[in-house]
């Protein structure tokens, strides 16, 4: 299963990439996750993406997409993978693409967790308080989710006209959501 995980930040891609990982047996990646350890060891990558993730701004494709594809180059995701806040706007959409098709693979489904952008703002003031992560403040989660509607959110679109979205509301307990997922991916 090749899959990647969309939405809003806020929808609980984090938390369901994990549980799905599990369920699909396959590894859960996120950009967001290997940025902040590159960030928090400090490295020449954490250097250059930690001021474009401190303003809510996209860390640039060429740094973003050259760390994808030597993550994905790895064993571990030579079966399948579980891509979680990548790809973020078309450009990485279409590189991933490539990748896969270097790769000799391609994409099985493109899976959308929506959630309304109240919603959303309300959970990430929440997790601001209890995880402390430098980009949960008020003016940087409104940025988060302007770059969100400007530069993602057209990948519903892309992916859709692919016939490989699957949407899924991720309103509801947190089970609940994971059994809404398991059975959009085995649908
Ligand atoms: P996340 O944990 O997915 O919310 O990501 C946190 C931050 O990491 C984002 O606000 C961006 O600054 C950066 N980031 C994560 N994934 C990407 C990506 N695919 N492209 C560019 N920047 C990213």
């Amino acid at each position: 299963m090749r899959a990647v995980l969309l939405g809003p930040p806020g929808a609980g891609k984090g938390t369901q990439a994990a549980r799905l990982s599990v369920r699909l047996g396959v590894p859960a990646i996120s950009t967001g996750d290997i940025f902040r350890v590159n960030v928090k060891g400090g490295t020449a990558l954490g250097l250059t993406a930690r001021e474009f993730m401190d303003a809510g701004h996209l860390v640039p494709d060429e740094v973003t997409n050259a760390m994808v594809r030597d993550r994905l180059a790895q064993d571990d995701a030579a079966e399948g993978f579980l891509l979680d806040g990548y790809p973020r706007n078309p450009e990485q959409a279409v590189e991933l693409d490539s990748m896969l098709a270097e790769l000799g693979s391609g994409l099985d489904v493109a899976i959308e967790i929506t959630a309304n952008f109240d919603v959303v703002t309300d959970r990430l003031l929440k997790r601001a308080q209890v995880e402390g992560r430098a980009d949960d403040t008020e003016p940087v989660i409104r940025k988060r989710l302007d770059v969100y509607a400007n530069s993602t959110a057209p990948l519903t679109a892309f992916y859709a006209g692919r016939g490989l979205l699957v949407q899924v509301d991720g309103l509801g307990g947190i089970d609940e959501v994971t059994d809404r997922l398991v059975a959009a991916v085995a649908a």
